[in-house]
């Protein structure tokens, strides 16, 4: 295999050698992020964080509350060239951390009224502190740079918290992907689906849209003796729940992409011998691509409605659409894939495949080509498909995963630059 001829090795070895000087600083910080974790929309003090470490570095533009706490960054290299958007989400979960660690979270909040732990337990706070360190690296190099890099730290990804806005959405809302506008966006995720060291990526639809779904089935109350005085809202939502497993299984061409319907909860009546009033359901869908998105929200509502009128009961059916598909750009990952194959070395680049997991990095890529890959954090001798995952509160991350972010994100800006010279 030839070394491919876009890398600068030059400018890929003082990057390196830059990463390997900052990776003791990218951990402590991350370890600090870990131990004050903030939810959605609250990233108070991790904005400030990130905010004081940009103003440090001199960049030439740091914007703050952005979508609420977000903070993005403008460094202008000593070159004209393309403008690359670098992407690292802030928040936590409500998830109570069960790792023996010196630095693990004890903080706890309130959170849908509920009183609930808060833990980085999907690993946010590796993404921050890998992206503080690639602000670093590339302001040091910026008189070598063709080109603009935008940081961008999204609060929210996890969802706002019950009635506010939020995320990449409110972002993208907000301006922060104008101004300059970039032409390519990169971002990453660690996980524990992979070991150390390996990175993953995935051409096209890479991790699915989630919409999630409520039903109410208006029935009409009597006595469970006499069911034919009223009209069963359980029986009917049971058809329902029977019905919509058809939706992908009979109608959707799963040779083309998969697809998930899940009713995740159901709730109704209260005694044995009363047939209740109404039943309430809700569900998630998941699908790798548009068409089919819209395409099961109308299954999903006209067989709902359609049981509901066999069974003369009422029906209201409301879809929310909250993630779209995250889709690499295939010509931009084509492009990248040496610089990731570069950066991960010989044997530990791997194509990966789907997860039904969403992700808001989509609603950057519906504007902008961008490409979202998978840092492996699982330790060695642990298997990744038993290691804890990523929201689980034992979810662990091996933190020699982080400099292998710190190098790709700073490579793939660098080398993109190059490309499009
Ligand atoms: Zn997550
Ligand atoms: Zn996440």
């Amino acid at each position: 295999m030839s070394e491919p001829s876009l890398a600068s090795s030059a400018l890929a070895e003082q990057i390196d050698a830059a990463a390997r000087a900052i990776e003791a600083r990218v951990i402590a910080w991350r370890r600090d992020l870990h131990a004050h974790p903030e939810l959605g929309n609250r990233e108070f003090r991790t904005a400030g964080v990130v905010q004081a470490h940009l103003r440090d570095l001199g960049l030439d533009e740091v914007r703050t509350e952005v979508a609420h706490t977000g903070v993005v960054g403008l460094l202008k290299g000593a070159f004209p060239g393309p403008v690359v958007a670098l992407r690292a989400d802030m928040d936590a979960l409500p998830v109570t951390e069960d790792v023996d660690l010196p630095f693990a979270s004890k903080v706890r909040t309130t959170w849908n009224g509920e009183d609930v732990g808060v833990m980085h337990a999907c690993g946010h706070d590796c993404h921050v502190a890998i992206l503080m360190g690639v602000a670093e690296i590339l302001t040091g190099l910026r008189a070598q740079l063709h080109g603009s890099v935008k940081f961008i730290f999204q609060p929210a990804e996890e969802m706002p918290p019950e009635g506010e806005e939020g995320g990449a959405k409110l972002m993208i809302e907000q301006g922060a992907l104008e101004n300059p506008v970039p032409q390519a966006v990169f971002g990453l995720h660690v996980t524990s689906r992979l070991p150390v060291g390996i990175v993953g990526y995935r051409p096209g639809p890479t991790m699915a849209s989630s919409d999630r779904f409520r039903i109410t089935v208006q029935g009409k109350q009597t006595h469970g003796a006499a069911p034919w005085l009223g009209v069963d809202p359980i029986v009917t939502a049971a058809q329902m729940v029977l019905g919509l497993q058809t939706v992908v299984s009979r109608g959707v061409d799963i040779t083309r992409e998969p697809a998930v319907v899940t009713v995740g909860m159901i709730k109704g009546g209260v005694r044995e011998n009363i047939i209740p009033d109404s039943v309430e359901m809700r569900g998630t869908v998941r699908t790798f691509d548009e068409e089919m998105r819209d395409d099961i929200h109308e299954r999903v509502t006209t067989l709902a409605e359609a049981i509901a009128r066999g069974s003369r009961a009422g029906c209201t059916v409301c879809i929310q659409k909250n993630y779209p598909v995250t889709v690499n750009d295939p010509a931009l990952t084509e492009a990248m894939v040496p610089t990731l194959q570069r950066v991960a070395g010989p044997d530990a680049l791997r194509l990966v495949p789907k997860v039904t997991g969403a992700e808001d990095f989509s609603f950057f890529q519906q504007v902008v080509p961008g490409l979202f890959f998978f840092v492996g954090v699982t330790p060695p001798g642990i298997d990744p498909a038993k290691a804890y995952s990523n929201h689980s509160p034992r979810f662990f991350a091996d933190e020699r995963g982080l400099v292998v972010g710190v190098r790709a994100l700073a490579q793939l800006t660098c080398d993109y630059f190059e490309l499009k010279a």
